[in-house]
């Protein structure tokens, strides 16, 4: 137990496995809180004794499982084992810790997702200084850090990372606590805060820890904690990556959530979700690769335009695409194999399929030089340097044939029994497994030859693990047994005997055997040692062949969906013709999704108020040119006739009710939050998405907002702004404003239901058909009828502001004294209100037919009325 102690006390923040024999055993508090939660037997070691020590294990073999379940509960495991045979050692066994499990480190292939990263990230700083962030993925090496001068900024890139695990310092009291609010599903662990000067360990290059000594610190932190968790190996690792965050088209949490792009918003699913619409990559690595591409666009044309030469060629060289998707398909997850090779825990197996990629690279190359060789009408790309679809020079050819010519094709996946080494690679092994081979023959020969001198014709000789090798005779010839052979067991109906010869033998072949395991573990790490010295190669390799993936699956998608190449440039224009919705239109039957025009273009048409009945695609419409954008700027092909696309640096999105509930805000506060945020740190050149704000609070409030809002882009912020609003009272800013635009998505009565034609056509909405669409919803035709008579009274009292339609909204028009709200003046002087008219129209819209009898409506049409025919 002192040994046992003596761990736990170095690891207190773990659970420690601790390995006895073949089981991992958990003590003291560890034990009873497994027991509990992973549902195992609660027994007690020293039982009987005055304090029994509370106990629990698991089978070691099982382990991967109950790991799993304790990650997901976002524990750390420290893996406690026998550093020595216990055979063999003299006193108590020795052992250590080998690794801790966290759930940002975990190298079990079955516990991770082949397709995102596996990201532990560290953070640190205060608003004075600004933060830093740097988030590793230790099963593929991949080393990142930014910094952000706000907590805002800081919070939208960890969302961005994905992290599975954060690392904080103990003293970062407030950091730690918003970290906490905004990632309640993430684990945090806290770590000292000592010598984050030791930043050397990063080895960053001077320029870089004096440009970003935040970042680098915060690199420090999280090589250093990885570290931790392998105390046995020194982690190597490769370079890191500094970034900054404008060098990619910033996409803050909202956004990344509202355009569901990598899943869903509400069910939190990757099906339905862009990325779903988009992964036809091959292999895990061209997987993350596309992830990475989608949640970090670029804002750079030449380097937008060099991965669409890349798209085009794949696109028009069909037969090369075809190929090399192919070749892909059985491609392994180079980047994990390597860092697996680099940790230590490669198997045989792990690098069979090593060896086996890396045989795959030559073919892969010549279907790429066909594709270079296929028509390529457009080149505005760079030179053939940088040519994103070729994997360059060196295919490790050297590897490939080493690890094809050592190890067998059929190497099981652990190492503790050998049988994985070719024959050839080394002299002594093979004389050694010549001897266990030869084994059987000698052991016929004996047995023929026992045989014949005993005359015994059934006898046999036969082999267990207790006593090795043995002769059976049926008890019926027991009594020709010779005098040197020595009893050892009885059986049903026979006798099993051992001779001198037979355990010399048996000698001989245990220690051929163990003789070969240790060979064969000798050789196999070498070469695994051999791998990760070459990681820095493989993993360029690996990253190359992700590229040619991605831009495979963006081809492939481009050619199954009818996509287009569009125009990128920085004029800050957006024209897309014949736009979808790259998700809807899957959805829909074929050819049933309505393609439409937008266009956006900061000095003329900035601001587009799209209006239309509800259903009838307005959401729909502006969430795709959102993706659009995106899609643009990963370069991607996109779901239109033809596109230009100005760079954008941002999207910002403020859609519908994404009630942020976790936080327990209400729905309005989050929407103006979000709306401020969209404020504050818009620029000319973002796009901005608003669908239906102010609609979390009464009608009155929210037209007043909306409309504040849009003045607010249109005169300071100018950056391209797409507004979706059931407020028809908003399209008056169009008269008002030179760079407002209204459109609406078109709807049509027809024999009294309405058809929704999903086609956007210039001016406001002139009706909003709510009566009809409450028809197609099942409204009772009794109700339905009334409302259609009560709107007729409201419309026929010339009560247009009632009806909600402001219809002399030309500037300086105020002939109508309805108008109400909105009508005339230019903002900055405001026109007098209606407020008779208005409260009606808010009580109009406040109301639920379904709770209403037709008398009471009459009563309120009769108060409605009076109201607004007396003068006040
Ligand atoms: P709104 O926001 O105006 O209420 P939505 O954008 O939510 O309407 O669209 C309602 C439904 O109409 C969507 O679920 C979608 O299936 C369908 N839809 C939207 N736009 C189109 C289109 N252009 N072509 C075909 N169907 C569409
Ligand atoms: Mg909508």
């Amino acid at each position: 137990m002192r040994q046992y102690l003596d761990v736990k006390a170095r690891y207190p923040d773990a659970i420690v496995f601790f390995r006895l024999g073949d089981f991992y055993e958990m003590f003291y508090e560890d034990a009873v809180y497994v027991a509990r939660a992973l549902d195992l037997t609660l027994t007690s070691r020293d039982k009987g004794k005055e304090d029994p020590v509370p106990m629990c294990g698991i089978p070691h073999h099982a382990a991967r499982g109950y790991l799993a379940k304790l990650m997901e509960l976002g524990h750390r495991v420290a893996l406690c084992e026998q550093l020595e045979d216990p055979k063999l050692a003299r006193g108590i066994v020795r052992r250590d810790v080998v690794r801790v499990v966290t759930p940002g480190v975990i190298l079990d292939e079955e516990a991770l997702d082949p397709r995102a990263p596996q990201f532990v990230a560290a953070v640190l700083g205060e608003p004075r200084q600004g933060y830093g962030l740097a988030f590793l993925d230790v099963t593929t090496g991949d080393f990142r850090a930014t910094e952000a001068s706000t907590l805002e900024a800081l919070l939208d890139e960890l969302a961005r990372a994905e992290p599975r695990e954060l690392v904080v310092g103990r003293g970062a009291g407030d950091l730690a606590a918003a970290l906490r609010r905004g990632y309640p599903r993430v684990p945090q662990t806290n770590v000292a805060d000592d010598d984050i000067a030791g930043a050397s360990a990063v080895n960053p290059g001077a320029e870089l820890a004096q440009r970003a000594p935040q970042a680098v610190a915060a690199a420090a932190r999280v090589l250093r904690y990885a570290r931790s968790t392998q105390p046995g190996i020194t982690l190597a690792l490769g370079r890191l990556d500094f970034f900054r965050r404008t060098d990619t088209l910033i996409l803050d949490e909202q956004a990344r959530a509202h355009l569901e792009l990598t899943e869903t918003i509400l069910e939190r699913k990757r099906s339905g979700s862009l990325l779903e619409v988009l992964d036809e990559t091959r292999s895990a690595m061209g997987g993350r690769l596309l992830r990475r591409w989608l949640l970090f666009p670029l804002v750079d044309v030449a380097a937008i335009r060099r991965r669409q030469d890349g798209v085009e060629r794949l696109v028009l060289a069909h037969a090369a695409r075809d190929a090399a998707r192919q070749v892909l398909s059985d491609m392994a997850d180079l980047e994990r194999l390597v860092g697996r090779a680099r940790l230590g825990v490669a198997s045989p197996r792990d690098l069979v399929a090593l060896g086996r990629s890396l045989a795959l690279l030559p073919a892969l190359g010549e279907t790429l030089r066909a594709a270079a060789r296929a028509e390529f009408p457009v080149a505005t790309g760079a030179g053939p340097d940088d040519d994103l679809l070729s994997l360059g020079d060196d295919l490790a050819p050297d590897l490939a044939a080493s690890l094809a010519v050592t190890l067998r094709p059929d190497a099981p996946a652990l190492t503790k029994d050998g049988g994985y080494i070719a024959a050839g690679i080394s002299a002594e092994l093979d004389e050694l497994s010549a001897i266990a081979s030869g084994g059987r023959e000698t052991v016929t020969r004996i047995e023929a030859r026992e045989r014949e001198r005993t005359g015994i014709s059934n006898l046999k000789i036969r082999h267990n693990s207790v006593f090795g090798y043995y002769i059976e005779i049926s008890r019926s010839q027991l009594p020709h047994v010779p005098a040197d052979y020595v009893r050892k067991q009885t059986v049903a109906n026979a006798e099993r005997f051992v001779t001198p010869e037979l355990g010399e033998y048996e000698q001989k072949i245990l220690s051929a055997d163990e003789r070969r395991i240790t060979i064969e573990l000798e050789i196999f790490t070498r070469l695994r040692d051999g791998i990760a010295a070459a990681a820095d190669r493989l993993l360029t390799l690996a990253a190359r062949v992700a590229a040619v993936d991605a831009l495979a699956c963006l081809a492939e998608v481009a050619h199954r969906g009818g996509y287009c190449r569009p125009l990128v440039d920085d004029s800050g224009i957006i024209d897309i013709a014949d736009g979808r919705h790259p998700v809807v239109e899957r959805l829909a039957a074929a050819g049933a999704f309505v393609p439409n025009d937008v266009r956006l273009d900061p000095d003329n048409e900035q601001i587009l108020i799209v209006t239309g009945p509800n259903m009838a695609g307005k959401s729909t419409l502006i969430r795709q040119v959102a993706l659009t954008v995106i899609l643009s700027q990963m370069g991607s092909f996109v779901p239109a006739r033809a596109a230009r696309i100005g760079i954008c640096d941002r999207v910002f999105t403020r859609v519908g009710a994404g009630d942020n509930l976790a936080r327990g805000e209400s729905t309005f506060l989050v929407e103006m939050r979000e709306t401020a945020h969209i404020l504050r740190y818009a620029t000319a050149r973002s796009l901005i998405i608003l669908d239906e704000i102010g609609r979390g609070t009464s009608t009155y409030d929210g037209v007043s907002i909306a409309w504040a809002v849009a003045e607010h882009l249109h005169d300071r912020v100018r950056a391209k702004t797409l507004f979706a609003t059931h407020y028809h009272e908003l399209c008056a800013l169009g008269d008002l404003h030179p760079r407002v635009r209204n459109v609406s998505v078109a709807a049509r009565e027809w024999k009294g239901e309405v058809v929704f034609l999903r086609k956007l056509s210039p001016g406001g909405a002139s009706r909003s058909f709510g009566i009809q669409v409450a028809k197609l919803a099942g409204l009772p035709a009794v109700v339905v009828d009334r409302a259609r008579a009560i709107l007729q009274t409201l419309e026929g009292d010339g009560g247009t502001a009632a009806a909600g339609l402001p219809r002399s909204a030309a500037p300086g028009g105020n002939e109508s004294p309805q108008l109400g709200l909105f009508g005339g003046a230019p903002a900055d002087s405001p026109a007098p209100v209606d407020e008779t008219a208005a409260e009606v129209l808010a009580a109009l819209r406040a109301l639920d037919p379904d709770d209403l009898t037709p008398r009471a409506a009459l009563d309120l049409v009769a108060a409605w009325r009076k109201k607004l025919t007396t003068p006040s």
